[in-house]
């Protein structure tokens, strides 16, 4: 039996094209392994948002080097963004990797494995929109919980993003299509679901009429079997207020928003190009403040921008008060090639303002997270069981509603399930519980 090693840098979509090639490979026979040493594919999927990824994964590829003495078929693959960006660069840098896949043209990876030969130039292909490998439901990181991309690449021009370039123009999925997904993934053991889309707001522009993000929503709710359904990543300027009214009345649809602010300061928001100003996003979260007072929130910031001010990162801080987000992923701004602003604007906050700003925010964002943790003990939560703590296999954890993460003493029995949990103690990052009752 051949088996494939595949490591995915990066954010969730990038997982989920992972388990889209290990299912091509599943289906030509090949076994997952843990170990590189054990592997006769080795692909490294990658990111690159910013140039610490993907000088991360040079490094890494030279350590997997190794690999080839012992085992001289063995074929090398860098797939993902960084691959769609760079493109031949990459064998140029690491004449010892064989396969270079684009984000976009992954669909070939077999074909690619199949005409590579170790010794010869890498195959590379790059820059054409091949579709996908079809999903083997089976082959997933998480037994309850599952990922399902809704549509690829983004028609926004962030200034500072690679998406545009690395994964294309917007393409949705035929509703049905996904819909059946959930049902696959239902009858394989997954009891929630979350919706995945570079910017899901937008979802069925490109579709025919009646698949847009309010069909798709109630079509997947209405699945026998799933406990839970979720939806990533909003859009300011793209979101609708009406997919509230869906929230309020889909019971299997949790209160939680991934929708990243980037910046509290409309100056930095317009040389973003992000398509809205402090006063929308805020407008948006009071709305949903106000409909779900037990919802929650959770952003992205970028800081040292360029050209931010001192006052434009206050603005920042204080909209991280004003909206007091369940969790913040906070960047230090990367000038990435190719980009507006890596083409146009220089990157001139210095990197100890970018590390103290980056220091700052999250240390506003820990006070936040422990007084909205303090005020959730004694309080009973519905938390879906994940199985053993990571950390402590003697403890049970999971996560409510809202993606709180709760750790509970229980039988194992009970991964998968609902469970009601009161909440004893907290730190800023977890919960401690009891199961209720
Ligand atoms: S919305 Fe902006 S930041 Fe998000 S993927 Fe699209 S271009 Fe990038």
């Amino acid at each position: 039996m051949k088996r494939l090693h595949l490591i995915s840098f990066g954010c969730q979509m990038n997982v989920y094209d992972g388990e889209l090639m290990a299912s091509a490979f599943k289906r030509r026979g090949y076994a997952r392994s843990d170990d590189p040493a054990d592997a006769d594919v080795i692909l490294v999927n990658t990111c690159a948002v910013r140039e610490h990824a993907e000088e991360k994964v040079f490094s890494h590829l030279g350590e997997l080097r190794r690999h080839k003495k012992t085992n001289p078929a063995l074929l090398l693959g860098v797939t993902g963004c960084m691959a769609e960006r760079m493109g031949r660069e990459i064998a140029q840098r690491a004449p010892y990797v064989d396969i270079i896949a684009g984000a976009r043209s992954f669909g070939d990876i077999l074909d690619l494995a199949a005409a590579a030969k170790d010794g010869t130039d890498a195959v590379i292909s790059i820059g054409h929109d091949r579709p996908p490998p079809d999903r083997d439901v089976s082959v997933r990181q998480d037994p309850y919980r599952a990922f399902i991309a809704v549509s690829r690449g983004c028609d926004h021009a962030c200034t500072y993003c690679v998406v545009p370039n690395t994964r294309g123009r917007e393409k949705g999925r035929p509703l049905d299509g996904i819909v059946a997904e959930v049902k696959e993934l239902v009858a394989d053991g997954v009891v929630e679901v979350t919706l995945l889309g570079q910017n899901i707001d937008s979802y069925g522009k490109d579709r025919p009429e009646g698949e847009d993000l309010h069909h798709l929503l109630h079509a997947c709710h209405a699945v026998d079997g799933l406990k839970r359904l979720r939806f990533v990543t909003s859009h300011p300027e793209d979101m609708q207020v009406e997919i509230f009214d869906d929230m309020a009345n889909l019971p299997k649809l949790c209160g939680a928003l991934h929708i990243p602010p980037q910046s509290g300061s409309s100056r930095v928001l317009k040389r973003m190009a992000r398509g809205y100003t402090r006063e929308r996003y805020l407008d948006i979260t009071h709305e949903f403040r106000r409909r779900f007072p037990e919802g929650e929130i959770a952003a992205d910031f970028i800081v040292g921008f360029p050209g931010e001010t001192e006052d434009d990162f206050e603005q920042s801080i204080s909209l991280m008060h004003e909206v007091k987000f369940q969790q913040s992923f906070i960047f230090r701004y990367s000038s990435r090639p190719g980009t507006p602003s890596g083409i146009h604007f220089e990157d001139d906050v210095p990197l100890p303002i970018k590390a103290a700003r980056n220091m700052r925010l999250l240390k506003t964002q820990e006070a936040i997270s422990r007084k909205k943790h303090a005020a959730m003990v004694g309080r009973t939560y519905e938390v879906l069981v994940e199985g053993p703590s990571k950390k402590d296999k003697s403890v049970l954890t999971g996560r409510t509603r809202g993606n709180h993460l709760v750790h509970f003493a229980g039988s194992v029995d009970l991964a998968g399930e609902l469970v009601d949990v009161s909440v004893t103690d907290f730190t800023p990052v977890s919960l401690r519980g009891a199961v209720a009752g």
